[in-house]
């Protein structure tokens, strides 16, 4: 079913990995110079790596078009969000460098189109509402009025935060053939990984050969755990609890956009170009407040035909302890009421650990609780 690659894992979308990196051409310091944002520098180094193969550069506007429409590029090929590069005006010239806030060159831009879009429509379609206290749409709202696409070569990649991490498509494809797994399945997260998160991964694990939890360490919202936080707890649960030979712990580097339903699309994509057969996908993935029901994002795979993403999404609910079956468990595998089951909220974690607390051993590893505890007392 799955097109496989000379790897022998599931080959990249489109066909083929992308690589936009090159060297840095002589005249750059005569272009006209675009600063780009935090999201727009997540995808210009995802572009770079092939992580959003076939895309070459920013969108032009028969993809966005299409895209925002019917989750598709121009050729059909499915796809569930954006990738645009928002400017003020046309450029002078057919090509432009792009810079990060610090004035440092990363790539050049061949201009392609320089085309108008209907910021509501976009949130409409992709966010599913235009409210603007939605962090998506707010940071579309906030945008240039104008979208500039065209083939990017990157020759200044960002500098990544946590460097034994950031591996590139090709990287983690090499380490899953280096293993002799063929069908592997990613894990997004943004969140701490507590008992609930090993337990799915664990599972989804089971029927497969290996496990890429892929953490996001691109820009998220302010009120989510730190990074730094996050990475420490994912190391110390992969130490002492996973077989260190069928899991690879590699960072996301995209920028959250909390677009539920379309970025779990949009997320397995990505996966499947660094190589996953599978996908995990929880409840209310990548959403945020209650813009999205707890099963959208789930449901919005059967917009496609079977196979027509080449990444098998594993659905899962929320797992819990419980005490009557004295494991952990779901509402699909336990018949026990809530008095039973060991669950708490993000905002309860947050308030035991601001309380000088542990959350308990049926909810946390006690190994990850004493990093949440440490992040929660550094960042008073
Ligand atoms: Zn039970």
């Amino acid at each position: 079913m799955n097109t496989r690659a000379t790897d022998g894992l599931v080959a990249p979308h489109g066909g083929h990995l992308v690589d936009r990196t090159g060297l840095r051409p002589e005249k750059l310091d005569r272009l006209e110079a675009l600063t780009l944002t935090s999201r727009e520098l997540s995808d210009l180094d995802m572009l770079a790596s092939g992580a959003l193969s076939p895309l070459e550069g920013f969108m032009g506007r028969d993809d966005y078009e299409r895209v925002v429409d019917e989750m598709r590029l121009a050729r059909g090929l499915p796809w569930a969000l954006p990738v645009c590069l928002a400017v003020d005006r046309a450029p002078q010239d057919d090509q432009v460098a792009l810079v990060d806030e610090s004035g440092r060159e990363l790539a050049v831009l061949d201009v392609d189109e320089v085309y108008e879009y209907d910021r509501e429509r976009e949130a409409e379609r992709c966010f599913r509402t235009t409210d603007d206290a939605h962090p998506g749409v707010a940071r579309l709202y906030a945008q240039k009025p104008l979208y500039l696409s065209g083939r990017v070569t990157v020759f200044g990649r960002a500098e990544p935060e946590f460097p034994q991490l950031a591996l590139d498509p090709t990287e983690t494809r090499r380490v899953f053939a280096e293993r002799g797994w063929r069908r592997v399945v990613g894990f997004q997260t943004r969140n701490p990984i507590h008992r609930a998160h090993e337990y799915l991964t664990k599972g989804a694990l089971e029927t497969v050969d290996g496990l890429l939890i892929h953490p996001l360490v691109g820009e998220t919202k302010s009120d989510d755990t730190p990074v730094a936080t996050r990475v420490e707890c994912y190391r110390v649960l992969l130490e002492g609890y996973y077989p260190a030979d069928r899991v690879l712990l590699s960072a996301f580097p995209a920028a959250m956009r909390y677009a539920g339903p379309r970025e779990a699309i949009w997320h397995a994509i990505c996966r499947k170009n660094y190589g996953c057969s599978h996908f995990i996908v929880g409840r209310d993935h990548a959403g945020v407040g209650d813009y999205y029901g707890t099963y959208d994002a789930q449901r919005i795979f059967d917009e496609f035909e079977p196979h027509e993403l080449e990444i098998e999404p594993m659905f899962f609910e929320h797992a819990f302890f419980c005490r009557a079956c004295g494991q952990m468990a779901t509402p699909k595998t336990c018949p026990h009421g809530g008095d039973d089951h060991v669950f708490l909220s993000g905002t309860k974690v947050r308030e035991l650990l601001a309380e000088g607390q542990l959350p308990p051993a049926e909810f946390s590893r006690p190994e990850v609780a004493e990093v949440l505890m440490n992040g929660a007392t550094s960042r008073e």
